[in-house]
């Protein structure tokens, strides 16, 4: 007989964190699991912070069981990118994991995951025309690929992506819905340092005098998000022109800003750019920048953008209907 939900919550330890290393082990401790447990997804590449932590928290609220995966995926980086020396700290994930009640970690080597040259990816249509898929053009379908692929190993009910990397979490809700992955996307809000610094593994590459001046981005969107609010309210549209040059004129205004590399004011149903903002239309106004040579990204929503992309049930209904319009 299956052990009930709660039966079965009630024989796992307190603090037990099981680490499967293959697919196979992966897949016997799912398998061993009741068949109406509610599984949790937070897929991440480790270097773990409050940002991860806080999708960790939610997904353990709203499921029976929660399972992380710990993986630095080489095909969403190009050349010349971090993959190096991306930072890690496996023991200390693993510490943080089990303390925010993660039951089981999917911590694969690369061989495990790319075991040969592949004949299949998931190619996501016109991503790569998008500002974040122009500066960095592996990204997009080696994201796609890897979460499909995890999506497959873990089987989860539910996956949980931060607003932090927007245009991820839109890619990820769009590719379940048109491959047909039977998962619930949950996008939760990004997770800051007291100065409004975007939480990052990333933030690790900045010197003290970069660190000091990187709110800098979050400021500039920040405007942008209450005067576009503000106008909106007034039932007046807001040019994208008009959003972009509130921002750079922020960033400009700090010299340790190197180079802004996108401003973008999009569609938070596909990320394409918007040329006027309403309130019903909403937007995704999202910036890379870098501070020394780190590169920074963040974003913040307007209007009806927040619920859509925040609010499950609302965005399961009007990213149906918009799709279809
Ligand atoms: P990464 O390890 O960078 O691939 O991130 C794993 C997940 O954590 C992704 O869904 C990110 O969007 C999310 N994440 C990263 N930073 C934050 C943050 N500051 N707040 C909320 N979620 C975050």
């Amino acid at each position: 007989m299956q052990p009930t939900l709660r039966g079965f919550r009630s024989i796992l330890p307190r603090r037990f964190i099981h680490v499967a290393r293959t697919v196979a082990e992966f897949r016997k401790y799912r398998s061993e699991l009741p068949k109406n447990c509610k599984i949790g997804f937070v897929p991440t590449m480790g270097a773990l912070h409050d940002g991860h932590i806080s999708l960790v928290q939610r997904a353990v609220e709203e499921s029976d069981i929660v399972a992380a995966s710990i993986f630095i995926n080489p095909s969403q980086f190009s050349a010349g990118e971090d993959l190096d020396k991306y930072p890690k700290s496996f023991d200390n994930d693993l510490q943080l994991l089990k303390s925010a009640g993660v039951k089981v970690v999917f911590a694969p080597l690369t061989s495990e995951i790319y075991p040969g040259k592949a004949l299949c990816h998931v190619e996501p249509s016109d991503f790569s025309l998008i500002h974040e898929g122009k500066a960095r053009p592996d990204f997009f379908r080696g994201v796609a690929s890897i979460v499909c692929k995890l999506f497959n190993i873990v089987q989860p009910t539910y996956a949980y992506f931060g607003q932090k990397d927007i245009s991820q979490g839109i890619l990820i809700r769009s590719m379940v819905q048109d491959l047909n992955i039977p998962v619930e996307i949950k996008i939760c809000e990004t997770v800051r340092e007291t100065d409004g610094l975007a939480m990052s593994s990333r933030n690790a590459y900045l010197t003290a005098d970069e660190r000091r001046v990187s709110s800098i981005l979050y400021k500039a969107l920040s405007a942008a998000e209450i005067f576009v609010n503000e106008q909106n309210c007034q039932n007046n549209d807001i040019s994208n022109e008009s959003i972009t040059c509130i921002i750079t004129d922020i960033l400009n205004s700090e010299p340790l800003v190197s180079k802004i590399e996108y401003i973008s004011i999009a569609s938070c149903i596909d990320m394409k750019e918007i040329i006027d903002v309403s309130y019903h239309s909403g937007g995704v106004i999202s910036s890379a920048v870098r501070v020394g040579s780190v590169r920074l990204i963040d974003n913040v929503l307007t209007g009806h953008a927040k619920n859509m992309i925040l609010n499950l049930t609302e965005l399961d209904n009007n990213f149906n209907h918009n799709r279809k319009s």
